[in-house]
């Protein structure tokens, strides 16, 4: 309260969340605006820094994530103010943020990244956990050490990553879809990574590359209290995931995981625990019911939008994230979103969809932060061109994995064809064609392909006369298509 009553709370610039989006868009505010206050509030002592940012080809990104203390924002941006406390209210008519601290901070345009929060699959059960930020991977790695079985509950990212890398402990994963990784592959590609769930994984590192800050007095507390941003792909390098039981208990003889498919997404968990002597028992919808030391929700993230709704008019999507317009403006004047909290709500591009990652929060906070510029100086902007082809680089079971546009047929219906091709245990590729034209692709392993096929699918070219060659592993077709 002290700092409320010496320093100026007002500002030109106000960005919440210190994730990715966040810090990227203040970060260009601060650039492009050098005499213009700037403000981050953010909840967590630590920010989220991109660094070793290399542009693969036209819309493919690869960078590495930091956490570094917010100190170092202001030192590379004089103008920049990081004010470490978490937002309680907005006043959007008064152009006013309250924070728990009692601070008052006025904006003239506003930038909210507060991101997301796992969704669990029940509210307040200790047995129960959800992983997302540094301190979450934490209690799960101590509470794995002591578990001889575990259930994953989801399909995604995590839950994949999750299932391959743990050791010494029983997992048993429920998913409700026909295929593991339904976010991101279908039945072939998940066929094709099944295999690797039993082989050995590659020697990790031993130290820990994820470097946590030691932050005095306050700031310490305030860490395990309030939410911290979202961790990335690398979260459990350094973590190890070893559960308690040294041998592994084998429920089916050819997998490390009790695959468990079930027909609907309702679950219920059990606690306290009828007969017998697990922690926790979940009841799946395929009527059976398993007893384990602890459940992981890892079913995606809820937006966190509560501490601006209240006396405000923001338009809520479906997935309950703040809607954003072409210029990821909300409903609200002067009120701008970016990252996991928001939904894009514009015509998108017939090759391009929101998906929560890494890659579309520093994407999001980089465009809202030009779009709040181009307003403050009444200029026109254009819908930047990552918005026209959706393109992900990530690892999954240690392979690389390059999807691109419409990947999985996504909106297309029967109106698509799909041609693949797999080496077991080598690549996998499969092209998704929609009337002759490439709309969409998934690429395992090494395949060198996906500058060829960005262009295909960037260029739109009917491809129908060379269908049969596009696969063709004896065809160099970057030579063929220049
Ligand atoms: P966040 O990173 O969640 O940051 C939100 C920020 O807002 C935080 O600093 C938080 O402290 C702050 N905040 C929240 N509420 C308030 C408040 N009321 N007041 C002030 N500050 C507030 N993506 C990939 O691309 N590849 C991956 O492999 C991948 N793996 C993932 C693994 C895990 C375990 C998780 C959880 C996510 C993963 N993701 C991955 C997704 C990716 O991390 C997110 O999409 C991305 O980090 C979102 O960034 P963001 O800036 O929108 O939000």
């Amino acid at each position: 309260k002290g700092m409320a009553a010496n320093t100026k709370n007002s500002f030109k610039f106000v960005v919440v969340g210190g994730g990715i989006a966040g810090v990227t868009c203040s970060e260009q505010l601060a650039s492009q605006f050098p005499s213009a206050d700037v403000a981050l509030v953010t909840a967590a002592p630590l920010i989220k820094a991109v660094c070793n940012f290399k542009q693969v080809s036209k819309t493919l990104e690869e960078f590495d994530v930091e956490e570094k203390p917010s100190t170092v924002l202001e030192e590379k941006y004089p103008n920049l103010r990081v004010i470490q406390s978490a937002v309680e209210a907005l006043h959007a008519q008064q152009h006013t943020l309250l924070t728990v601290d009692g601070l008052k901070v006025h904006y003239e345009k506003l930038c909210i990244c507060s991101g997301g929060r796992p969704k669990l699959l029940t509210q307040d059960n200790p047995n129960v956990l959800g992983i997302r930020d540094t301190d979450s991977a934490q209690e799960f790695q101590k509470r794995l050490s002591q578990a001889k079985r575990i259930v994953v509950v989801g399909n995604g990212g995590i839950a994949l990553e999750l299932v391959y890398e743990v050791e010494g402990c029983e997992v048993v994963w429920a998913v409700k879809d026909n295929a593991i990784g339904n976010t991101f592959f279908d039945v072939g590609a998940a066929q094709f990574l099944i295999p690797t769930l039993n082989t050995d994984k590659p020697e990790r590192a031993a130290t820990c590359k994820r470097v946590r800050y030691t932050i005095d007095g306050l700031g310490q507390c305030r860490a395990f209290e309030e939410p911290g941003s979202a961790l990335g792909p690398d979260w459990h390098e350094g973590i190890r995931l070893r559960g308690a039981e040294e041998v592994q208990v084998l429920m089916s003889p050819c997998f490390p995981t009790t695959f468990c498919q079930c027909s609907k997404a309702s679950f219920s968990v059990q606690f306290p625990a009828p007969v017998g002597s697990w922690p926790v028992y979940v009841e799946l919808t395929n009527g059976k019911t398993f007893g384990c030391d602890f459940i992981v929700s890892a079913t995606g993230v809820v937006p966190n939008t509560e501490p601006f709704l209240h006396g405000n008019n923001f338009e809520l999507a479906e997935d309950s994230g703040l809607r954003v317009d072409d210029h990821m403006k909300t409903s609200e004047p002067d009120v701008y979103s970016a990252g996991d909290v928001c939904t894009a709500s514009w015509e998108a591009s017939h090759l391009w969809q929101q998906m929560r990652l890494w890659t579309q929060a520093r994407q999001m906070g980089w465009y809202a932060g030009r779009c709040m510029a181009a307003d403050v100086l009444n200029e026109t902007i254009e819908l930047d061109f990552c918005f026209e082809l959706f393109s992900h680089i990530t690892k999954f079971f240690n392979y690389k994995v390059v999807l691109l546009g419409k990947f999985n047929g996504q909106g297309l219906g029967l109106n698509q064809e799909l041609l693949v091709r797999c080496s077991k245990g080598l690549e996998y590729v499969k092209v998704v064609l929609s009337g002759g034209r490439m709309v969409g692709a998934v690429l395992i392993g090494e395949t060198d392909l996906e500058e060829t096929f960005e262009n295909l699918i960037l260029n739109q070219m009917d491809l129908t006369p060379y269908r049969d060659e596009l696969l063709n592993p004896n065809i160099d077709i970057e030579d063929y298509f220049d």
